[in-house]
């Protein structure tokens, strides 16, 4: 018995040592596995479906705003060599500033309370990143030191950067009551002619299409092969804070899932109104609101809503075809 193992560890042995050393094959480069993908966020711990594609800050490609950042404060006073501090670039939990440095605690961090949730936020703030995809739009913000809970990429897929029970710094004043969404566009322009669009659109037979620039090497688009074509082919202008703008529609993909993520959210936080801020006349404001409006409000709005200085989501932004998805979306099934 001890014999026969003996001659084996030999044999494995010799064998070790006359194994030739070939060159190994070349083998393909893999590419980087595609992101997993389902159809749920995360609202204080738990899942909520939405019907929509969703990747969580928890997979690839990792967009989490729940890491650290170099601080941007810091850079100007940095001497050669040295590291910046790391700061977060969100707050845990939602509080509200009182004024003295004081602040009241309206969801603890960690606390995970989805009543008290519930009780807080009562807006939706849409943005486009002028990023054109989510990749560089996520790079952006961390650069910024500043955090979103929701990017939208041009293909429709949703990438949730953090719980919603945690701030978010997008949107100032709307932070502690808010949600944010990043939808990939490269916005909007006062001129007809601005560079970006020639950069970014092109024609073919179809119509207008989406070319993204070589050097994005495809933007970590997640469906392999994708086309975006904005909803409407040609530019768009309209006036947003006094002044005309033109800029490229959003995708029918980025349609589709705002109107599944909103409905979600007005669902499970239904302070969240299925509606835009509306005029006498019952049209959706294209300027910012007055501070009493801006408190009263409770739905969901444009950034320019809250802030003089902002146009997004921009002119292009079809607010009462996404509202009439939205809509559609909570009507009850017919029995
Ligand atoms: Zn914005």
């Amino acid at each position: 018995m001890r014999f026969t193992l003996l001659l084996a560890l030999l044999a494995l042995a010799t064998a070790c040592r006359v194994a030739p050393l070939r060159p190994r094959p070349m083998e393909p480069v893999e590419p980087p596995p595609a992101p997993k993908v389902g159809d749920e966020i995360v609202v204080c711990g738990e899942r909520v479906s939405i019907g929509a594609p969703v990747v969580l800050w928890t997979q690839f490609p990792g967009y989490d705003s729940y890491q650290l950042v170099p601080d941007p404060a810091a850079k100007k006073d940095l001497q050669p060599g040295e590291a910046p501090p790391m700061v977060l670039a969100y707050e845990p939990g939602r509080s509200r500033k009182l004024g003295d440095g004081m602040a009241e605690v309206l969801v603890a961090p960690a606390s995970r309370d989805r009543a008290s949730l519930a009780a807080v936020v009562d807006q939706f703030v849409l943005h486009y990143d002028v990023c054109g995809v989510s990749r560089t739009c996520h790079k952006v913000l961390r650069e910024r030191g500043l955090s979103v809970h929701f990017m939208l990429d041009v293909d429709g897929t949703i990438y949730q950067t953090m719980d919603l029970a945690d701030t978010a710094w997008h949107a100032t004043k709307s932070n502690p009551r808010s949600i944010g969404i990043e939808i990939a566009n490269m916005g909007a322009y006062p001129s007809k002619a601005a560079p970006v669009f020639a950069e970014w659109y092109a024609r073919d037979d179809a119509g207008t299409y989406l070319r993204l620039p070589e050097r994005l090497r495809g933007g970590g688009v997640r469906t392999e092969g994708f086309v975006g074509r904005p909803a409407r082919q040609e530019l768009v202008s309209g006036t947003i804070q006094k002044t005309v703008y033109h800029q490229y529609d959003f995708t029918p993909e980025q349609y589709a899932s705002l109107a599944k993520l909103s409905a979600a959210l007005c669902r499970a936080l239904p302070r969240i109104q299925p509606d835009a801020p509306r005029d006498a006349q019952g049209k959706v404001t294209n300027a910012v609101l007055s501070d009493a409006e801006w408190e009263r409000f409770r739905g969901i709005l444009g950034h320019y809503h809250v802030q003089l200085n902002k146009q997004d989501p921009g002119p292009a932004f079809d607010w009462e075809f996404f509202l009439r998805l939205v809509r559609e979306e909570l009507r009850p099934p017919a029995p």
